[in-house]
């Protein structure tokens, strides 16, 4: 039985305990979330909920990014409990409705073979490790292993926004930040780019992936390059005079008390600033705008992944302070979201 007070319910994959708690909750309508690597999965899942947890059923069919973003009331009307697919809750954003957090943990990675990979790789012997919520399981058994091999590991607790020890959002590496300075180097289990890329950004050490489901490891992330090249869109901007601070109304990517504080330090250095509202940003949103740059108070990852999508330099709030003055271009800093 899971307790009705409780707006977040964590499941580690869809199974009966998912579908009894479901039953249990009986709500008038369920909303299914799935991110876009999911959506395949998504109709027969809508199915098992509906045979096996006997509640109607309807589909979001906007993928989400993260935790951050959940279907609004308007997009999911009469929806009681939403089931979000593939993601951890992040403690510090508040829930529309109670939802079902199905993190899809992955149970497959053989430690020994995986510790004897990095070993073999010659990574440094103080090693911080990091992983997606799918892998987490990984991490002792992994940290077992690698002692056997002479390695000290270490794994920080993050801050509010980060639901476990060594979990990677991409918007946060603050369990990792925690550590920084006791390890030579970090290695991200998980699959895909974005974390370690993102990981990569946050500490200045080097960053090795580890795809436990593959056995390989990637060499280390080129941090200067990543660096330089945002060093460079700052360079790009510094002469902009007219800037539009982008505010995402999604629960967890809305910091319009820092595009307030932003306006005013634009406002205070000469500079002229808008504060421009959407939800999802679309490339397309900021075609023909009379502004000559941005700045993003939402997913950082916009304007580290998808800037040159952009039609105008796209800059991180710290990037936008070096744009003013106000930090230095090194050391890079971040755009924790808190
Ligand atoms: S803000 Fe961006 S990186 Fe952070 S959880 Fe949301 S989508 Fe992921």
């Amino acid at each position: 039985m899971t307790d009705p007070d409780v707006q977040a319910v964590v499941f580690p994959t869809v199974g009966p305990a998912l579908f009894a708690a479901v039953r249990a909750a009986r709500p008038g309508r369920v909303v299914l979330q799935v991110p876009a690597g999911l959506v395949r999965n998504a109709h027969e899942l809508a199915e098992r909920l509906r045979d096996e947890g006997g509640a109607p059923v309807i589909l979001a069919a906007r993928p989400c990014f993260g935790a951050c973003d959940f279907p609004s009331p308007d997009e999911a009307p009469r929806s009681e409990l939403a089931v979000v697919l593939g993601h951890a809750p992040i403690p510090n954003v508040p829930l529309p409705r109670r939802t079902f957090f199905v993190e899809m943990r992955e149970p497959a990675g053989d430690p020994e073979a995986l510790a004897a990979t990095v070993a073999a790789a010659g990574l440094p012997r103080r090693l911080g490790l990091v992983a997606s919520v799918q892998h987490l399981d990984l991490v002792p058994r992994l940290e077992a292993a690698l002692a056997a091999r002479g390695y000290e590991t270490f794994v920080g607790s993050g801050d509010r926004r980060l639901y476990y020890r060594a979990q990677a959002l991409g918007c946060n590496y603050t369990g990792a930040e925690a550590v920084a300075d006791r390890v030579d180097g970090f290695l991200f289990v998980g699959t895909g780019q974005f974390h370690p890329v993102g990981l990569a950004f946050a500490v200045d050490r080097p960053v090795w992936a580890l795809d436990p489901l593959q056995g390989t490891l990637e060499p280390p992330i080129d941090r200067a390059t990543l660096v330089a090249r945002r060093q460079l869109a700052v360079a790009a901007a510094r002469d902009a005079r007219r800037w539009g601070i982008l505010v995402s109304t999604f629960a967890g990517q809305n910091r319009a008390p820092t595009a307030l504080a932003l306006r005013a330090r634009a406002e205070a250095a000469g500079r002229q600033a808008e504060l421009l509202y959407f939800d999802r940003l679309d490339p397309r949103d900021l075609e023909g705008r009379a502004f000559e740059a941005y700045v993003n108070t939402a997913c950082p990852r916009i304007a580290l992944d998808d800037g040159p999508s952009y039609p105008r330099p796209v800059l991180t709030p710290p990037e936008f302070l070096m744009v003013l003055g106000a930090l230095p271009l090194a050391p890079y800093r971040f755009d924790t979201y808190h």
